[in-house]
């Protein structure tokens, strides 16, 4: 039997199931993106699916020194509003009332 593919979240050091982490993903440009389909290239890391997760990796600039940059905290909330984005689906009339400015 083989086992599912384990990774440690940079937040709370636990190790979980591939499946139920997200991983980070610095791209050449050193941009940070979340990589939800798992194909994104570049570095990665993997964090699990919440914001307690992310504040915690954050603090640690666990981050920062995995990937040896300077990480803004722009880009951080970036990270926590995609991974919001994630957990709550929401309704096709919410994104409509929401976007406009979103895409560019
Ligand atoms: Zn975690």
């Amino acid at each position: 039997m083989k086992k599912a593919v384990q990774r440690m979240c940079i937040g709370c050091s636990e190790k979980k199931d591939k499946k139920e982490l997200i991983r980070v993903v610095i791209n050449k440009n050193s941009e940070i993106a979340l990589d939800k389909t798992g194909k994104l290239e570049g570095r990665g890391a993997y964090i699990c699916d919440n914001e307690e997760c992310l504040d915690k990796a954050i603090k640690s600039k666990k981050l920062e020194r995995l990937f040896e940059i300077k990480i803004e905290q722009e880009i951080y909330d970036n990270v926590r509003d995609m991974m919001n984005d994630k957990k709550n689906k929401v309704s096709s009339e919410e994104i409509k009332s929401i976007g406009g400015d979103v895409n560019g």
